[in-house]
């Protein structure tokens, strides 16, 4: 059984820098040089639940989570 389906994307915009999603998860989620964050799909990608709490923990909302297209609710 696997659980990790979901698509996740990250509005630089949105990112306010907090840091938090590149400190859960490491090479997933990384920093360019303005410190914005984005989502690099080589790097290791933590499973959907660990997924779910790092979007909810991101202080801008500008990780969403989807599912075939879909934006999850989170
Ligand atoms: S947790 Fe949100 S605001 Fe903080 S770096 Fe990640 S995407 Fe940006």
């Amino acid at each position: 059984m696997t659980t990790e389906r979901y698509t996740v994307v990250l509005d630089t915009n949105e990112c306010v820098s907090a840091g938090k999603c590149v400190a859960s998860a490491p090479g997933f989620f990384v920093f360019d040089d303005d410190q914005i964050a984005s989502v690099d799909h080589a790097g290791p990608r933590p499973d959907d639940a660990t997924l779910l709490r790092i979007a909810r923990a991101c202080p801008s909302g500008a990780i969403r989570l989807q599912l075939d297209g879909v934006d999850v609710e989170i």
